[in-house]
């Protein structure tokens, strides 16, 4: 195959131009409540349609475990390839992961394209990465998802190449394509470590400021709650995953006080493993935060196990012993019973603070102001300082830094209450004729 270094990837799985006719496989196990399984299958039909599929066929099979062979059992299989032949299905999508083996298998039987969860998001993360870190991110987990694959993606391929004289790639070729990838998946991993650190950097110059990171089930609201709190203009989308790249902006939180908001990007159950992986850089920010807010929909009825999934994932990246703040969103979809029901939920379920907002009603995103506001102020020193009346420059660095609860003259010294942070208290004990006065 003749294709240029950059070039290499993308091509190889390409496959999101024609349009495709899929019939949905959901085999949960036994002890998944049905209507959790609908839910799963319902989801899984959203992220088809994401990705630019239509769904014409759903088919159920309760599992005790995954068969070997096919995932399904081998009847149900076989039902399968019926109906592929009575409708006009081109694609089989499973609602979990298949192995290698697993997908492979079930192409030779079915005759069709075989995807999995994993693979259309990685699909759909395709489709929306736009700066280069993403792009390099999302490039990364497909490549690593491919690897392994690779054989029954070749066979895929050729069949669709068929007309350029490719019987179907050789051992060689084969050997070739994996000795490429390979080559690229450590090429981008070196790259994705210097973003890395260059973020790291920019990290850096932000200590002392109150950082807290949006955190949630995809289509929760998060980049409308960021948008709506920072003014800022950002892009907001009824579909899944309309974020991939982190977006960090200053949210007034009143009092004089500010923090720094990220955006990130959205969890879903059945995540990649891939796809967390690469994007742990990204995710960085939210490890680094002095608080995460947890963005559940209120509105939501499975909110529960989006709570969970989202806490799983943020086991998985180490996150859960940050504080967190839950943030109830889209409560003008519900009626006070239904808010007063949640709430009586989630006192119930443990203790972590929980505030009730819209992102479409302004006044009430005052409770998550306040509630940084609290947590900053949580972390100042509350101070009586005393300086000579001159000296300007400092009394406006108490305002700036700090947030200024009186202020008293008497001619050559200004007395000043003020609650600051820890960091620049040190610092402001090194000025000239400053006094700490009270320590409170
Ligand atoms: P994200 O995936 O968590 O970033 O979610 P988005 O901010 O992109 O929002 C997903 C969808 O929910 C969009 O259609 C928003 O307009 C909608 N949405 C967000 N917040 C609210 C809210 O408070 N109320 C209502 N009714 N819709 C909301
Ligand atoms: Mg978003």
């Amino acid at each position: 195959m003749q294709v240029e270094d950059e070039t290499i990837p993308t091509q190889l799985i390409e496959n999101r131009t024609p349009v495709e006719r899929a019939i949905l496989v959901g085999a949960p196990t036994r002890e998944v409540s049905q209507r959790t399984a609908e839910e799963h299958l319902e989801e899984l039909a959203r992220l088809a349609e994401t990705a630019g599929g239509e769904v014409i066929a759903v088919i159920r099979q309760r599992i005790d475990a995954p068969n070997a062979r096919f995932f399904i059992g081998e009847g149900k299989a076989r039902e399968l390839r019926n109906l592929l032949n009575t409708t006009e299905a081109n694609l089989v999508i499973f609602d979990d992961e298949l192995s290698p083996a697993q997908g492979k298998n079930l192409e030779d039987l079915l005759g069709v394209r075989v995807m999995d969860r994993p693979e259309l998001i990685l699909d759909i993360f395709a489709t929306r990465a736009r700066t280069r870190e993403a792009k390099m991110q999302v490039e990364l987990a497909q490549l690593e998802y491919l690897l392994p694959r690779l054989r029954r993606m070749w066979s895929h391929l050729s069949r669709i190449r068929g007309g350029i004289g490719l019987r179907g790639p050789g051992e060689t070729q084969l050997e070739t394509d994996r000795r490429l990838i390979g080559t690229r998946i450590s090429d981008l991993k070196k790259k994705l470590r210097e973003v890395a650190r260059a973020r790291a950097v920019q990290r850096k110059g932000r200590e002392g400021e109150f950082r807290a990171a949006l955190v949630g089930y995809t289509n929760a609201g998060k980049s409308s709650l960021l948008r709506a709190l920072s003014g800022a203009d950002l892009f907001v989308g009824d579909r899944l995953f309309a974020t991939l790249d982190s977006a960090t902006r200053t949210v007034d939180v009143g009092s004089g006080h500010q923090a720094l908001l990220t955006d990130t990007v959205g969890f879903i159950r059945k995540l990649p493993h891939h796809l967390i992986a690469s994007f742990r850089s990204t995710l960085e920010e939210a490890r680094e935060a002095d608080l995460l807010l947890h963005v559940i929909d209120a509105s939501e009825p499975d909110w529960e196990e989006h709570r969970e999934v989202v806490q799983e994932v943020l086991a998985d990246l180490d996150l859960t012993h940050r504080p967190q703040l839950l943030v109830f969103n889209k409560t003008d979809r519900i009626t006070h019973e239904e808010e007063a029901t949640l709430r009586a939920r989630i006192r119930a379920l443990e203790n972590t603070p929980a505030v009730f907002v819209s992102a479409l009603r302004e006044e009430s995103l005052i409770r998550v102001r306040d509630a940084l506001k609290a947590r900053i102020r949580s972390g100042l020193k509350e101070i009586r300082v005393s300086l000579p009346a001159g000296d300007g420059e400092t009394l406006a660095a108490l305002y700036r830094e700090g947030e200024v609860l009186a202020r008293r003259g008497n001619g050559t010294k200004v007395e000043v209450d003020v609650r600051l942070p820890a960091a620049f208290l040190g610092r402001l004990l090194g000025r000239d004729g400053i006094e700490i006065l009270e320590r409170v």
